[in-house]
């Protein structure tokens, strides 16, 4: 038994199984609706529902109010149809998104590598190819873990059937520390993907400016490597933070590539280096040494962000004040369950900056 749902304005018609929610089976179509937490608590895919019956699920009533409710509103990560539907969302697809359909794979674990005292560098091998867009993520089961975990995709898009994931261990986080203290090479694990609006504008002219914390080197190491393999000609310059020098992982790699192309710079950043570090790099966060390298001034960029919350607010508020725009501004924003449902929206500094 399945039914009809129609999205407008676009006019989109896809089939939801009983039981599914209507962003899942339109993630799974390959039709796009904005969303950001995927259960329930940001809102970010309210939609309208126009004509039919739908059953809201477990919205929460932050996130959908009473009122909203009477109105015919429903969150689509939550709500399952009891009937065919015509539903209005607020879609803004850009030119650059390529909407590629989510499906769920079977992953073999390859090699687990240490890449710093935290990040644990996973290789999967995946049972088919995967088609997405450098910088999107997967959502990943882990035995006795409940629920699925997003971890971005470090590889480019032509290692279409490997998944490479930097991890980090996020202290009394059940799926971090199965991959840190169980996981063995030989384990299948299951995985959807892909998922995310985090991809290059690459139809845009701007020079680009990546910024990376911690594990969050993963998107912008993905996104650098596809634009270098594709000959692109713009300036590339991917900023990374790290506390100290042991966990400013795969430096030679980066510092090979710089060599390699002219239009890619590389710049490191330590905020904490040891006392033993034998540290001549920038020493300060991340967001500090993009205002020394550029000198406060960014006009000319597109910048493409990943990490936790504070650093993509620390980099937003300077990028900013440097005079970069909201629309030139991406971000992939790594929070957890301790950030809540405050973590996965829109940046409150676009409202305050
Ligand atoms: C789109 C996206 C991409 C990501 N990509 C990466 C990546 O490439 N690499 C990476 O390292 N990380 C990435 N992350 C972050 C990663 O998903 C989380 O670190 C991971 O989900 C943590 O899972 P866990 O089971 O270990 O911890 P969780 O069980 O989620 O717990 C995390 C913390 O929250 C606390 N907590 C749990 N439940 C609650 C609650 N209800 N209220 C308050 N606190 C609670 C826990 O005690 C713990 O301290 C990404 C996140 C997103 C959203």
């Amino acid at each position: 038994m399945s039914y009809e749902v129609t999205i407008e304005p676009t006019g989109d018609i896809i089939e939801v199984e009983e039981g599914q929610t209507i962003l899942d089976a339109s993630l799974r179509q390959g039709v796009w609706l904005p969303f950001a937490c995927g259960h329930g608590t940001c809102g970010t895919c309210k939609v309208q529902v126009v004509d039919g019956d739908a059953d809201v699920g477990d919205a929460s009533p932050f996130a959908l109010m009473d009122m909203e409710r009477d109105e015919g509103l429903v969150l689509a990560c939550c709500a399952r149809p009891e009937s065919d539907l015509v539903i209005e969302a607020d879609i803004d697809v850009d030119p650059d998104f390529e909407g590629l359909p989510v499906e769920d794979y079977s992953a073999t674990v390859a090699e687990i590598v240490d890449l710093s005292p935290t990040i644990k560098g996973l290789h999967l091998t995946l049972d088919r190819p995967m088609a997405f867009q450098a910088g999107q993520y997967i959502n990943l089961n882990l035995p006795g873990v409940n629920g699925a975990r997003a971890f971005s995709i470090a590889n480019p898009p032509s290692a279409s059937d490997k998944v490479e994931l930097h991890i980090r261990q996020v202290p009394g986080g059940a799926a971090t520390a199965y991959v840190h203290e169980q996981l063995s090479v030989g384990e299948e694990l299951e995985l959807s993907g892909p998922y995310g609006q985090f991809f290059v504008r690459k139809s845009a002219p701007e020079d680009l400016i990546f910024i990376g914390g911690g594990s969050g080197l993963s998107s912008p190491q993905s996104m650098v490597f596809d634009l270098l393999e594709q000959g692109d000609t713009r300036n590339i310059t991917l900023f990374q933070g790290a506390r100290n020098l042991s966990e400013l992982y795969n430096r030679e790699l980066f510092e090979e590539l710089a060599q390699q192309h002219d239009n890619f710079t590389y710049v490191p950043a330590l905020d904490a280096p040891d006392d033993g570090d034998d540290w001549q790099g920038f020493s300060g966060y991340v967001h500090e040494a993009a205002i020394a390298h550029f000198d406060g001034h960014f006009t000319g960029h597109k910048a493409y962000l990943c990490g936790p919350p504070p650093m993509i607010d620390a980099c937003i508020t300077a990028l900013m004040r440097g005079r970069l725009f909201e629309r030139d501004i991406y971000m992939e924003r790594f929070f957890t369950a301790a950030d809540g449902a405050e973590g996965a929206g829109r940046s409150a500094l676009f409202k305050k900056i």
